[in-house]
């Protein structure tokens, strides 16, 4: 069982579900989002993801995606995809323990800021990677 949260302890969540696609994503729209240079994710099945505290709140990101975040502090949460309806994305940063699902690949660095230097010890894909 993973547990995590926003940073203020309005929203919480859990999940039963084995991770899967652990990323650190560079894309645009996740560094605007956040404000942060890259965000790691990871995904579960939506049906092992439940929030057990609070309801963030959610916005359209892009036509396909949809994203959540605690509408007191900000600590994004979530992304959902309207084509992967099997699967949440949860931000790693918002576990209680990050550590324990470190990225296994990173995405989308073709879009990754000049100034970032990329980890050498996992496979790179310049956009989303090839089985997703
Ligand atoms: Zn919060
Ligand atoms: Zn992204």
């Amino acid at each position: 069982m993973l547990k995590g949260g926003c940073f203020c302890g309005q929203i919480r969540y859990e999940t039963t579900g084995t991770p899967f696609h652990e990323t650190t994503c560079h894309c645009a729209n996740c560094r605007r989002t956040t404000g942060a240079p890259s965000v790691a994710w990871f995904s579960v099945p939506r049906t092992q993801f439940r929030f057990t505290l609070g309801e963030p709140t959610r916005f359209r990101s892009t036509p396909r995606g949809t994203r959540s975040f605690c509408s007191q502090c900000g600590t994004q949460l979530t992304f959902e995809a309207e084509d992967l309806p099997t699967a949440i994305d949860v931000t790693t940063g918002s576990l209680d323990d990050p550590n324990e699902v470190p990225p296994q690949d990173q995405t989308w660095t073709r879009s990754k800021l000049s100034w970032v230097v990329l980890d050498e010890r996992v496979p790179k894909h310049s956009a989303s990677a090839p089985d997703r």
